[in-house]
C-alpha cells in the first residue's frame, strides 16, 4: 500500500492527513497556532508558526499512521489563500509577519485603485474584484512600511510567496521558490488569460518581478522533501489553494459541477471548464487547477456568514448548546412560522454586495419562539447559498444538477434537506468531508502515478447521503419571494450612522 500525505495549512491550524490508495484518510494531526491582531482589523501570522506547526503535524500524522518515508509516494500542499509573505533570499528570514487574507489594513489602497478607475482593468486581467484580501496591496503596504524592503526587493534580495511557496521553500533542501496557478490567481498580479504574472499590473503596484515565484501546475513534482525530515526525499507533487483543492477533492471535474462549503463562512466554486467566465453578478473568476499544462477555470462566490450564524445562536443568543443541536431544535417545529433571519452581520455578499446591510429578523408573531428562530437561521444559510447558486447559473449559462457539499455545517441534515428543497436540486454529501486535504492528495498522487487519471479518482468519490428536493413548487416560490423581501429590509441598514 502506498500513501500520499496532504498538508492542509489553514488559517487557524496546520493539518496533515495520510491518505491511502483508496482515498481513505488513515491518520491525521492538527496543530493550532497563534493569531496576531496588532490593531483592529489587522491579522498576522508568524511565518515560523505556520511552518513549524505544519512540519510538526506532518511528522506526527506519519507516526500515527505507522508508516515511514519509503511508503509515502508523494506530498501535496493545500493552503489558506492570499496570505502574503516576504523573506530574505539568503537567510530565509521573513522581513515581517505574514499578512493574513482577512487583514483589512489595505482597504484604503483598494479605495484608491477604484478612484483611479482601475477596477475594470484588474477584473479583466485577474478575474478578481479588487479587494484588500488579495496579495497585491498587502505587498505594497510592506514596501511602504517596512524600512528598506522596497530597496532590498529591487536589488533582488527578497522573495515573495503565498503560504504554498513559503512551505515549499522551507521543506526543500535547495529552497525552491515556486507557487501554483491557483495561488498565483489570488495575488491580483496574475493574468488568468495569459497564465503569467502581468507586466502592467506589476508596474501599477510597483512590484519587482524578481521577487515572484515560478508558477507551476497544481499537479506535478516541483521538488523533493528535505530528506532529513522523514528520511527520504519524497516528491512534493501538488500545490493548490484550499477552495480549489476542495473542488478537486469533490471530483467536480465536469463543467457546471459545484461544491459549496458550509464552514464559518460559505464558499462556492463552480467548474467552468477551459475558459474563464466573466461574472455579471459579483462572482470571482479564478483558476481551478492546471494539470499537464491544461487550465481549468472556476467561478467563486462567497457568503460571509454561514456556520457563524449557528455560532451566533449558541454564543450570543444562547438558544442552543452545541451547533449540532440546532438540527433537532429546528425539526421540533413544522416550520419557521413566517420568521426570516437575515444574518447580514458584516453586510451582504454575493450577489448583493451591500457593505451597509445589517442583520435582521422579520416576520415575528407572538407564537414565534426559540425553535422557529433556530430553524429560520438554518434556512437563511440555505437561502444565501441558493442566491449564489442562481447567480452562478446566470453567469455560466449552465443549469446545475447537483451540489456536492462539505464543511462543518454540511453535517446538519435539516439544513441539507432544506437546501435541496429551496433549490430544487439534489444535494449530495460525500463519505469523506475532508475534501480540502483529499484534493491535495489526489493532485499529488496523480503526478506520481498513485492514480492514473481523474476518471479513476472520480470513481473513488462516494456519497454518504443524498437529499432529494421534496418541496412543492408553489411553496418554494413563496419562500424565495419572502426571503427576497426580508433581504430588502436588511439592505443598507447601516447607512445612517450617528456621528
Ligand atoms: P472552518 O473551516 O471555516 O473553520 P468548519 O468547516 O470546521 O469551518 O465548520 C465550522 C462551522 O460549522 C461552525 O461555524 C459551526 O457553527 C458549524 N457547524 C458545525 N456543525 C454543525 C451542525 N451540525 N449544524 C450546523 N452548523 C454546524
Amino acid at each position: 500500500m502506498r500513501y500520499v500525505v496532504a498538508l492542509d495549512q489553514g488559517t487557524t491550524s496546520s493539518r496533515a492527513v495520510v491518505i491511502d490508495e483508496t482515498g481513505c484518510a488513515v491518520a491525521s494531526h492538527s496543530n493550532e497556532y497563534t493569531q496576531n491582531y496588532p490593531k483592529p482589523g489587522w491579522v498576522e501570522h508568524d511565518p515560523y508558526d505556520i511552518y513549524y506547526s505544519q512540519l510538526g503535524a506532518l511528522k506526527i500524522a506519519v507516526q500515527k499512521a505507522g508508516i515511514d518515508g519509503e511508503q509515502i509516494a508523494a506530498i501535496g500542499i493545500t493552503n489558506q489563500r492570499e496570505t502574503t509573505l516576504l523573506w530574505e533570499k539568503d537567510s530565509g528570514r521573513p522581513v515581517c509577519n505574514a499578512i493574513v487574507w482577512q487583514c483589512r489594513r489595505t482597504a484604503s489602497y483598494v479605495e484608491r485603485l477604484k478612484e483611479q478607475g482601475l477596477d475594470p482593468l484588474i477584473r479583466e486581467k485577474t478575474g478578481l474584484i479588487p479587494d484588500a484580501y488579495f496579495c497585491a496591496t498587502k505587498l505594497q503596504w510592506i514596501f511602504d512600511n517596512v524600512p528598506g524592503a522596497r530597496e532590498r526587493a529591487e536589488r533582488g534580495e527578497l522573495l515573495f510567496g503565498t503560504v504554498d511557496s513559503w512551505l515549499v521553500w522551507n521543506l526543500t533542501k535547495e529552497h525552491v521558490h515556486v507557487s501554483d496557478v491557483t495561488n498565483a490567481s489570488r495575488t491580483m498580479l496574475f493574468n488568468i488569460h495569459t497564465m503569467d504574472w502581468d507586466e502592467e499590473l506589476l508596474r501599477l503596484f510597483q512590484i519587482p518581478r524578481s521577487i515572484l515565484p515560478r508558477v507551476c501546475d497544481s499537479s506535478g513534482v516541483v521538488s523533493y522533501l528535505n530528506e532529513e525530515i522523514l528520511g527520504r526525499a519524497i516528491p512534493i507533487a501538488s500545490m493548490a489553494g484550499d477552495q480549489q483543492s476542495a473542488l478537486f477533492g469533490q471530483a467536480c471535474y465536469q463543467e457546471g459541477m459545484v461544491k459549496p462549503t458550509y464552514g464559518t463562512g460559505g464558499s462556492m466554486l463552480m467548474n467552468t471548464g477551459s475558459a474563464p467566465k466573466n461574472s455579471q453578478n459579483g462572482m470571482l473568476s479564478t483558476v481551478a487547477w492546471r494539470i499537464g499544462g491544461k487550465t481549468c477555470y472556476a467561478l467563486e462566490g462567497s457568503i460571509f456568514v454561514a456556520g457563524a450564524a449557528v455560532q451566533w445562536l449558541r454564543d450570543e443568543l444562547g438558544l442552543i448548546r452545541t451547533a449540532a443541536q440546532s438540527e433537532e431544535i429546528a425539526l421540533s417545529v413544522p416550520d419557521s412560522a413566517g420568521v426570516y433571519v437575515v444574518p447580514a452581520f458584516t453586510g451582504l455578499g454575493a450577489p448583493y454586495w451591500d457593505m451597509y446591510g445589517r442583520g435582521a429578523i422579520v416576520g415575528l408573531t407572538r407564537g414565534a419562539g426559540r425553535a422557529q428562530l433556530v430553524r429560520a437561521t438554518l434556512e437563511a444559510i440555505a437561502f444565501q447559498t441558493s442566491d449564489v447558486v442562481r447567480a452562478m447559473e446566470q453567469d455560466s449559462g449552465m443549469p446545475l444538477s447537483q451540489l456536492r457539499v462539505d464543511g462543518g455545517a454540511s453535517a446538519n441534515n435539516f439544513l441539507m434537506q432544506f437546501q435541496a428543497d429551496i433549490l430544487g436540486i439534489e444535494v449530495v454529501r460525500p463519505k469523506i468531508v475532508e475534501t480540502t486535504a483529499l484534493g491535495a492528495a489526489y493532485l499529488a498522487g496523480l503526478a506520481v502515478g498513485v492514480w492514473e487519471d481523474q476518471g479513476q479518482i472520480a470513481a473513488l468519490w462516494q456519497d454518504e447521503r443524498r437529499f432529494v428536493p421534496a418541496m412543492e413548487e408553489e411553496q418554494r416560490q413563496h419562500r424565495l419571494r419572502q426571503w427576497k423581501r426580508a433581504v430588502e429590509r436588511a439592505a443598507g441598514w447601516a447607512k445612517d450612522p450617528l456621528e
